[in-house]
């Protein structure tokens, strides 16, 4: 069981990962695919700290980044569907269910529909959702 399941391994999931692995949070992560739209970007030079970089090699960051800590990851898995039975929240893919052990869920990812969405905004929107979570978690069951 975990605290917490990210969706998707995009910026924003990525993003929300390395945020909540550093608050000892205990995090699954399912995803189709790693890197999401970004990895997909031809040139991008609009990501603060890089002038220039490409889709592949900024999502490769974002992957070593991520992998630098302990995280359980299911890579090319889908969700399917998210079901709550009792107080328990169940996460079913096309491969297996998981369990966080709260109630509800939190969720970073393409979640948002902002027209033209920046990787920055996304990031941003996953740093967002893991430390509201951690918030949530904190006031009511979680201990590090
Ligand atoms: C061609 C192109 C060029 C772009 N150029 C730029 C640019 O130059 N600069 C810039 O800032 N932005 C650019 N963007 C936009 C940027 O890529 C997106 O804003 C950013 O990737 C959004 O991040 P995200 O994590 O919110 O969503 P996404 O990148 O969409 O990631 C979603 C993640 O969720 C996973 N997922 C979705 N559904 C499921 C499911 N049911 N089960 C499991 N996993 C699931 C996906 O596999 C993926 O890993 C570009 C986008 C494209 C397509």
């Amino acid at each position: 069981m975990y605290d917490l399941i990210i969706i998707g391994a995009g910026p924003a999931g990525i993003t929300a990962a390395v945020y909540a692995a550093r608050k000892r949070m205990s995090l699954l992560v399912i995803t189709k695919d790693i890197g999401g739209q970004a990895a997909l970007s031809g040139d991008i030079e609009n990501y603060t700290g890089y002038q220039f970089i490409t889709g592949p090699d900024l999502a490769a960051k974002f992957e070593e980044h991520m992998r630098k800590f302990e995280i359980a990851l299911k890579e090319n898995e889908e969700v399917i569907e998210l079901k709550k039975i009792e107080d328990k929240v169940w996460v079913k893919t096309n491969k297996s269910a998981y369990e966080t052990n709260i109630t509800g869920i939190f969720a970073a990812g393409d979640v948002t529909d902002v027209p033209e969405k920046q990787i920055i905004t996304a990031a941003g929107e996953g740093a967002k959702a893991a430390l509201s979570a951690f918030r949530y978690l904190s006031q009511h069951q979680f201990t590090t």
